[in-house]
């Protein structure tokens, strides 16, 4: 009990809906990222919203893009209520590189920079490959990995290229072992796994590109359409090395120090951040499944 105390206490709090924390303790300088401005695709909603909320906390101002612009205009306002930085909301579909480029404009011209990008948006959902159609696949492939494409290429040539800059990009682990009812988004943050190593390689010096794996997240969709049955099955978190599911504000913090000075010598690499989930997760087909039937 006092370990899991002690633990506890290392493991910064959450909050489970897309509000922002009620209180804040900084583990690093407030002004770690004082002056700089992050496009954050995704940031409208859970693990993206978290990220915009910890970047804030530590002086950056933010754009948050996604499709839905009342959704990142509502997540702007609370963004700014907590945190007194500025926060730029926009829609734009990252399957559409125009509406990038309009975003970025509008972005550089109330912000006059961008410092870091990261590639937070994405789809997903549990389906086997049998019953996967054509149109779902190249869906999320458009999504997630040209998604990412097209935004990091448009931040390249409107402002990197002559700038810097640093790119996170947000993946997963699901390809590592073949997660089963996930070969679309296996093989899309695959790709971007991919793509992270060649950006950085004909990017470099002066931008840096890495991608960001997250575990099992509490407090995001993905998690809310799993978590029930994880849940019910109270053991499935037993089998990690953490024996817990990971929260945004640690996937934030960790998304922080990719995107911060802090990892000034570090491209080119996929940091995991999943309590050792993948190494020991079991791959159940039979449990996923009964997963997907009562989700769809
Ligand atoms: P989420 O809340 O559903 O975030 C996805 C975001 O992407 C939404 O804000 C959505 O906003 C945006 N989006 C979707 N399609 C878009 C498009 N075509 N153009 C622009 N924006 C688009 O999910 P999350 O769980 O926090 O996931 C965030 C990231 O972490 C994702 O890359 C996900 O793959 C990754 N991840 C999550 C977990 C987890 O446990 N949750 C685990 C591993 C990896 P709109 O609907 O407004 O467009």
């Amino acid at each position: 009990a006092m370990a899991e105390a002690a633990m506890a206490a290392r493991v910064p709090p959450d909050e489970d809906g897309d509000e922002c924390l009620p209180q804040y303790r900084h583990l690093l300088s407030p002004d770690l990222l004082a002056g700089q401005v992050a496009f954050i695709t995704g940031g409208g909603s859970g693990i993206g919203f978290r990220i915009a909320e910890i970047f804030m906390r530590h002086g950056c101002r933010t754009v948050i893009a996604s499709r839905n612009l009342q959704r990142v205009s509502e997540a702007s306002k609370k963004l700014v209520a907590a945190t007194g930085q500025q926060c730029l909301p926009l829609s734009i579909d990252v399957r559409q590189p125009q509406t990038i480029a309009a975003a970025v404009d509008e972005a550089l011209k109330e912000f006059k920079r961008i410092d870091i990008l990261i590639n937070g948006a994405a789809g997903n959902f549990l389906c086997p490959a049998s019953a996967l159609s054509f149109n779902a696949f190249k869906t999320v492939i458009d999504i997630d990995t040209m998604g990412t494409f097209n935004t990091s290429k448009v931040l390249f040539e409107k402002y990197f290229r002559d700038h810097g800059g640093v790119i996170v990009n947000i993946t997963a682990t699901l390809s590592y072992r073949g997660q089963a009812l996930q070969v679309h988004a296996g093989a899309a943050k695959a790709a971007i796994d991919a793509m992270t190593r060649h950006l950085a390689v004909e990017w470099g010096p002066n931008i840096r590109v890495n991608s960001l794996a997250p575990g099992p997240i509490s407090g995001t969709e993905g998690f809310r359409r799993l978590g029930g049955k994880f849940a019910e099955k109270s053991d499935q978190f037993s089998l990690i090395p953490l024996q817990r599911a990971g929260n945004k504000t640690e996937i934030a913090h960790s998304t922080l120090y990719l995107a911060s000075p802090l990892s000034s010598y570090v491209t080119g690499t996929t940091l995991v951040v999943d309590g050792g989930s993948w190494l020991t997760s079991p791959n159940s087909f039979s449990a996923l499944l009964g997963i997907a039937s009562s989700s769809a």
